[in-house]
């Protein structure tokens, strides 16, 4: 199936389930069009990234870094949606993640999209991976082929409520198939949150491990101050 008839299918898929299931903001919970992701007073309200923070994420050894909000207010309640089903800010910061990439010249270098893994544990108990929602957008949006299991993570304590020796050593919890041959290809990374940025730093070097060519950053948010 092509692009175009992907797209125009997703919508009407959209369009059947809000006669079922009533589509909401993700930010504040009202009812929205179906062709909607987030009410024009949320979006409004979202606080975009300025570019000189944009340079702190190419911390995490990538070839460029790009991300459109702060996490936080607006931008975090939206992100705690997406964790709790209503995957509209997934998609949302998908296609606003595609328009960036295309600005910033991603989309014409990246081969592949791929994302941050969740355990099989926690997959199991949320039955989505956030950060694969926004990839999967980006992937539509930017025609770029989304590719799974790149990467995997092993069951263990969450990162996010980890002080920062812990995250250092809970990054072994990421690794990959060895037998993946990634040569030459440019890949996309993508990510719902960037805290410290160990996580997408520890993603990207088993990247580089396959012989990946350029990694690019593409996070839905960062917190204001990546903290130490
Ligand atoms: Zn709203």
């Amino acid at each position: 199936m092509n692009r175009q008839n992907k797209l125009r299918l997703y919508y009407i898929k959209d369009f059947i389930t809000d006669l079922f299931f009533p589509n909401r903001c993700p930010v504040c919970g009202c009812i929205i069009e179906s062709n909607r992701l987030v009410c024009s007073e949320c979006e409004n309200k979202l606080e975009a990234l300025r570019s000189d923070d944009e340079r702190l994420i190419e911390r995490c050894q990538c070839s460029f870094g790009i991300s459109i909000y702060y996490y936080a207010k607006e931008a975090k309640q939206g992100i705690i949606s997406l964790k709790e089903r209503n995957l509209n800010f997934g998609r949302h910061l998908g296609r606003e993640l595609a328009v960036k990439a295309a600005a910033y010249d991603i989309t014409a270098k990246a081969d592949m999209v791929t994302y941050v893994p969740m355990s099989r544990r926690k997959l199991r108990i949320r039955g989505y991976n956030q950060a694969k929602v926004i990839a999967g957008e980006l992937s539509l949006f930017t025609g770029i082929p989304l590719k799974d299991n790149i990467l995997f993570r092993r069951d263990s304590e969450e990162q996010h409520t980890l002080g920062k020796a812990d995250r250092v050593k809970n990054v072994s919890a990421f690794y990959c198939d060895e037998n993946t041959d990634l040569s030459g290809k440019s890949i996309i990374i993508c990510d719902d949150v960037i805290t410290t940025g160990s996580t997408l730093q520890r993603c990207a070097e088993l990247l580089k491990k396959l012989n990946a060519a350029d990694i690019y950053i593409a996070a839905g948010t960062t917190t204001k101050y990546i903290k130490e």
